[in-house]
């Protein structure tokens, strides 16, 4: 380690070891949210609802064990379909792909019986690739969008009345809030809220996604901007639209019985008179841009492989805990299972991402089912400070496609050494993947996900 660093002095919550470490031990959850309120005001002025959902590894295992891919495939459409409920985890990596696949496999009888499930899990893997590739891009259109509309059709900000559930519409007041009470809602829900949002008030997609990415335990920009991206037609061949047939099919119809616009909402008629009237001038166009060329030959990024990596040369090191493998089976923790852990909330990212208090709340009780401290401030600064508290000789991470956590590792590095392990892989494929579409990357991969993780190392 080549110097001291200086000390951003943080309020100790009073039962800590250090002085800057934030609490650890609660008598119960209404105490721990209590804490947080105070210690994260800005997350609280955004919105301090708080959820149901605990996050940890112990909730997250046993919603897997109820998971039922037979039902899946048959009902995932549906609002009460059996789906998993286990996007917040995965978000987190508090479970992997890999697991959730391996668990899917071992509770049917017939692997063909669980490929839909696995396939879903299959689009979170091909985000997180995209995301690796084009890193901040995910704030970009990919690709011209094709509703024939200019960018400056769009409005900015997403209107107050969506944000508050107060449109008058049934379905979409309640999606709503639902968005903000749970931190959840079903896949069928995101598409429905967001081509709303998009096409029926003409709101920039960005601002949804930033709308989403506030309230959504599982909110991801990988997942979440590039579905954002797909319903809007900046990653895909056309805009998703919805009407109200579509949404009565798969909603049993709750919503539209007592909606007050019943019978004149915009949703009312067929599929060719919503687009006619969303998008009278729209064409089809080539997804051509530089951006989704770069995905056409992706290499499969080697300190990514498990198969592949060395183990890093670091002796005494310290493992610095990011967001994307709260588990105690974290590569990390198993290679270097007495090394000192810590974690850092980035204020200025809290700031700046505006996420709710149930976010934060979701992933404090990850943390304190992890054996690492917590603190706050700058992270490298933070993870420098530690190690050097620890008379490390450097810092052990794991893999990750966020730009934020590559930046940060460049800073850790011009003062420390850095070793990355590789997370837990969903797929190895041994050969580039195209990643333009999702059916490409699938036609590749799909034979190796269909396998358990213990024989995919033998093929
Ligand atoms: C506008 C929009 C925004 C979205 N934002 C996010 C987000 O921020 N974070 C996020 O994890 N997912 C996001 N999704 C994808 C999907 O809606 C959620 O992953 C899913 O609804 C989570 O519920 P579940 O765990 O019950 O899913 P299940 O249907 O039970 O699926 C199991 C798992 O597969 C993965 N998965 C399933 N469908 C998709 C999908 N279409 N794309 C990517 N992964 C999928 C998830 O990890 C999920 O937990 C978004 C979708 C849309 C349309």
């Amino acid at each position: 380690m080549k110097s001291a660093i200086a000390v951003n002095a943080v309020a100790d919550g009073g039962n800590s070891g250090n002085s800057t470490d934030m609490r650890r031990f609660f008598r119960n959850r209404a105490e721990l949210i209590d804490y947080l309120r105070c210690a994260f005001p800005m997350a609280a002025a955004v919105d301090d609802t708080v959820t149901a959902t605990v996050g940890g590894r112990r909730a997250a295992e046993a919603l897997l064990e109820q998971i039922d891919p037979a039902r899946y495939a048959a009902t995932r459409n549906h609002l009460h379909g059996a789906v998993t409920r286990l996007s917040p985890y995965l978000r987190h990596g508090v479970l992997s792909l890999a697991e959730v696949r391996d668990v899917a496999l071992r509770k049917v009888d017939a692997a063909w019986k669980a490929a839909k499930l696995i396939n879903e899990l299959g689009w979170r893997d091909y985000f997180r690739r995209v995301y690796g590739v084009i890193g901040g891009g995910v704030w970009r259109d990919l690709e011209p969008i094709k509703t024939g509309l200019a960018p400056s059709d769009y409005a900015d900000a997403l209107p107050a009345d969506i944000a508050a559930g107060e449109t008058g519409l049934a379905c979409i007041d309640a999606f709503s809030r639902k968005l903000r009470t749970t931190g959840y809602l079903h896949n069928h829900a995101r598409m429905w809220l967001a081509a709303y949002v998009v096409h029926f008030r003409r709101v920039r997609w960005q601002a949804g996604a930033r709308w989403f990415l506030t309230h959504l335990l599982d909110g991801d920009p990988a997942s979440n901007n590039l579905s954002w991206q797909w319903v809007a037609s900046a990653f895909g061949h056309k805009p998703y639209i919805f009407n109200r047939d579509n949404l009565e099919k798969y909603t049993d119809g709750v919503y539209c019985r007592g909606c007050p616009l019943r019978g004149r909402c915009d949703f009312e008629v067929g599929y060719g008179e919503i687009a006619a009237r969303l998008f009278p001038q729209a064409h089809a166009t080539e997804p051509s841009s530089s951006t989704v060329e770069a995905l056409r030959r992706v290499e499969i990024d080697r300190s990514d492989s498990s198969a592949m990596s060395e183990p890093p040369k670091l002796k005494n090191p310290v493992l610095w805990i990011h967001g994307d493998n709260l588990t105690p089976h974290n590569p990390a923790f198993r290679a270097f299972p007495a090394a000192p852990a810590i974690w850092v909330w980035d204020d200025a990212l809290l700031q700046h991402s505006r996420i709710s208090l149930k976010r934060i709340l979701f992933i404090y009780e990850c943390l304190l089912e992890l054996p690492l401290v917590i603190r706050r401030g700058d992270v490298a600064t933070e993870v420098l400070r530690f190690a050097a508290e620890h008379r490390a000789d450097g810092v052990v991470a794991v893999a990750s496609p966020s730009p934020g956590f590559k930046r940060r590792r460049r800073r850790i590095e011009q003062t420390a050494p850095v070793a990355i392990l590789p997370d837990v892989p969903f797929v190895e494929p041994s050969s580039p993947l195209d990643l333009r579409r999702f059916s490409r990357y699938w036609r590749k991969v799909e034979h190796l996900a269909m396998q358990p993780t213990a024989a995919q190392r033998t093929l």
